[in-house]
């Protein structure tokens, strides 16, 4: 009989892609998803979907219906600046949501989550770089506050209920779908204004990196989790820091383009560096493209969405 999962977030840029994966294996996927940043057009023709906020009182009996072996957890209030500008709404969402959703599991029965969690926002600024699972956490935004918040829960849920649990935490995942339009995804912000021919900004001097993981490798960490039923703090990214400057310059030789950045003030509580180390993903076989492939895959389908909207 096939498996059976739901995946909050899934009309999502990363929740998209794991719902296609998990379809291709075969697995029978519930979407719930309440459109607020997702996009109906993301999901998959062959999941059910459903348009629900994650903290609906109906969230119980959705679980207990669908009966999953597992839930993968990616809805989310995604946006560091909106977390500072609005701390409450990011802790209603990522905190009390995160929270009924572990809540509906239990009262379902349902005992394994797969979460998705940060590696950027919640070490903070540290001397540990790449930084391992081991670190001692230190964020420093409502964003990165309310990610350790759910991660503690589900080790509670862990230690009391007896639940499986998988933490994922990403570094900067960038890919076809994301959204170029908020304040997250500087590669899809980047290729979007150089098809647009307006000028990027660069905040600061460019020099603070990043671990730039391409988001089918992520979905694919997410289907080798499901299958195995890996348990554990996981960093999901590459090992390599790269600042914004070697960034632009990459997309911008990919693209052809002759474009210069402009620069502006640095944002206020950025983080400096940011690089994940990844000895234990590894240690499972999973395997990661190079930056230079994955910012071609993702040009090629901006293109093509650039090309789209304009017939
Ligand atoms: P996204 O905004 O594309 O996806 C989030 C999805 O959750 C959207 O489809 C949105 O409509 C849905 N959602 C938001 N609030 C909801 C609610 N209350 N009820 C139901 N659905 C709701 O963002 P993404 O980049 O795909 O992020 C997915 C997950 O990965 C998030 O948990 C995010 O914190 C985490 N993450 C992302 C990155 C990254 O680089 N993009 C890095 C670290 C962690």
């Amino acid at each position: 009989m096939a498996k059976r999962v739901i995946v909050t977030g899934g009309a999502g840029f990363i929740g998209s892609h794991v719902v296609d994966l998990y379809i291709e294996e075969g697995w029978n996927v519930l979407v719930i998803d309440n459109l607020s940043t997702g996009r109906i057009e993301n999901v998959n023709k062959k999941a059910d979907f459903l348009k629900m906020d994650i903290r609906d009182e109906k969230l119980p009996e959705v679980i207990k219906k669908f009966s999953p072996s597992v839930v993968n957890h990616h809805a989310a209030q995604i946006n560091l600046r909106k977390s500072v500008d609005e701390p409450i709404y990011d802790a209603e969402v990522n905190i009390v949501g995160t929270v009924k959703v572990l809540e509906g599991m239990r009262g379902a029965g349902v005992n394994h989550i797969i979460f998705a969690s940060t590696g950027g926002a919640i070490y903070g600024e540290t001397e540990m770089i790449p930084t391992p699972e081991t670190a001692v956490p230190s964020p420093l935004s409502p964003y990165g506050i309310a990610k350790r918040a759910c991660e503690l829960y589900i080790n509670y849920y862990s230690t009391v209920w007896g639940f499986r649990s998988t933490i994922l935490r990403y570094g900067n995942v960038y890919g076809p779908r994301q959204d170029p339009y908020g304040e997250a995804g500087v590669v899809a912000i980047f290729i979007s204004k150089i098809l647009n021919g307006e000028t990027p900004v660069i905040f600061g001097d460019g020099n603070q990196t990043r671990d730039y993981v391409f988001v089918k490798d992520v979905g694919y960490f997410n289907m080798m989790v499901s299958e195995k039923e890996l348990c554990g703090i996981y960093n999901v990214g590459t090992g390599n820091g790269t600042s914004v400057n070697e960034l632009f310059s990459f997309i911008r030789t990919l693209m052809n383009a002759d474009v210069a950045p402009v620069y502006d003030s640095p944002r206020p509580g950025e983080l400096r560096r940011s690089c994940l180390a990844i000895d234990k993903i590894k240690s499972t076989g999973w395997t990661f493209i190079p930056l230079e492939e994955g910012l071609k895959k993702t040009i090629e389908w901006f293109r093509t969405e650039h090309r789209r909207k304009r017939q």
